[in-house]
């Protein structure tokens, strides 16, 4: 089939498109956000209008991309991607909306990055299907109004905090995607493998999920990485022993930390005795943006049980300390 022609020459962009579901059916968690969506989505092809805009934040790697693609899909509609940061004069959207079919889909991911400007374009434009464009230059500048068709917005972002509340107020549906279990992460990871026609046990699939950090694009990036050293090392079948093995030799994290997890809480317990500490305080000594750490670190740590927030700040837990083999220092007289 297409997917597994596709995998030929599989550069990391290919490799995940090969992977991505195509329909609401075929998307794995984020239970409620499927529910009401395909409602929502029913509903808009009942009446034959265009869908709500549709605001997806949370973390990396977790499907706002690929629920774009299926939204698109499920409404039999087009798609068009871009991004924030691309976005860089009023004329590129402006370009973009007026090439808009009826009904169409309009992804921008990063759409925190939007210029100001840019920004304040797409305010009529969501509203009312209308832009306001300058032509001429000088003494003959005059703006004129053009119509779009109706069409649907998709935003992604994974710093919600930094939109502004016009923009925000413009988006009708509005969704915060959370990191996966390892159930469905295991479900993930024996459906990517399927498409790739390599067989992978159980217990191999839930080592894999287990070292993935909540996020199915670590979870196929690992499954990829796991595949070849079962296709070096073994028959090309992944079993547990084999998934062990690929794992340690790549130092993957036995909880899916990664370096930036690690290294905050380390710099807790090493130069706040594990706190409490203030987030600012912690940015400030990992030379990271402070939204950064509270939007897409912290929820995970947490969630984890590796840190705690507290009145007084940010602490670390016990099992902080086991994971990075430290030891907990008695308080310090002053
Ligand atoms: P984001 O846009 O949030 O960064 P993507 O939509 O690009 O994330 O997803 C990253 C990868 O993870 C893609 O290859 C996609 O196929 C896979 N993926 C994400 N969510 C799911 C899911 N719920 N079920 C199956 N695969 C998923």
């Amino acid at each position: 089939d297409i997917r597994s022609s596709q995998l030929h020459n599989e550069t990391d962009k290919e490799y995940e498109n090969a992977l991505r579901p195509l329909s609401f059916n075929d998307f794995n968690g984020q239970r409620k956000i499927i529910e009401n969506l395909s409602i929502f989505v029913q509903a808009a092809r009942l009446r034959g209008e265009s869908l709500d805009h549709v605001l997806l934040h949370g973390p990396p790697g977790l499907g706002k991309t690929t629920l774009s693609n299926i939204i698109a899909n499920e409404l039999g509609v087009g798609l068009k991607m871009t991004s924030g940061p691309v976005l860089d004069k009023p004329g590129d959207l402006a370009g973009l909306l007026t090439s808009l079919e009826p009904n169409e889909v309009l992804f921008i991911d990063e759409i925190h990055r939007l210029s100001p400007i840019v920004e304040e374009y797409l305010y009529s434009a969501m509203e009312d299907y209308r832009i306001d464009i300058m032509i001429d230059k000088g003494p003959s500048a005059r703006s004129i109004q053009l119509a779009l068709n109706p069409f649907t917005l998709v935003g992604a972002t994974t710093r919600s905090g930094l939109l502004t509340s016009p923009l925000r107020a413009r988006f009708g549906i509005n969704f915060h995607l959370e990191y996966y279990d390892d159930g469905v992460l295991i479900k993930i990871i024996q459906r990517s493998a399927a498409i790739l026609r390599v067989t992978c046990s159980h217990e191999a699939a839930a080592e894999i999920a287990s070292r993935s950090r909540g996020t199915p694009r670590i979870a196929n990036a690992l499954l990829r990485r796991v595949r070849d050293f079962a296709q070096v090392k073994g028959d090309g079948a992944i079993d547990h022993s084999i998934a062990c093995y690929a794992l340690e030799a790549l130092n993957i994290d036995q909880y899916g930390l990664d370096e930036i997890d690690n290294k905050i809480l380390l710099t807790i317990i090493d130069k706040f005795q594990g706190g409490p500490v203030g987030l600012s305080t912690i940015a400030t000594a990992l030379s990271e943006d402070q939204g950064t750490i509270e939007e897409v670190y912290e929820p995970f740590l947490i969630k984890e049980g590796f840190l705690k927030r507290t009145p007084r700040g940010r602490e670390v837990t016990e099992l902080a300390y086991q994971h990075l083999g430290r030891t907990r220092q008695p308080d310090q007289p002053l």
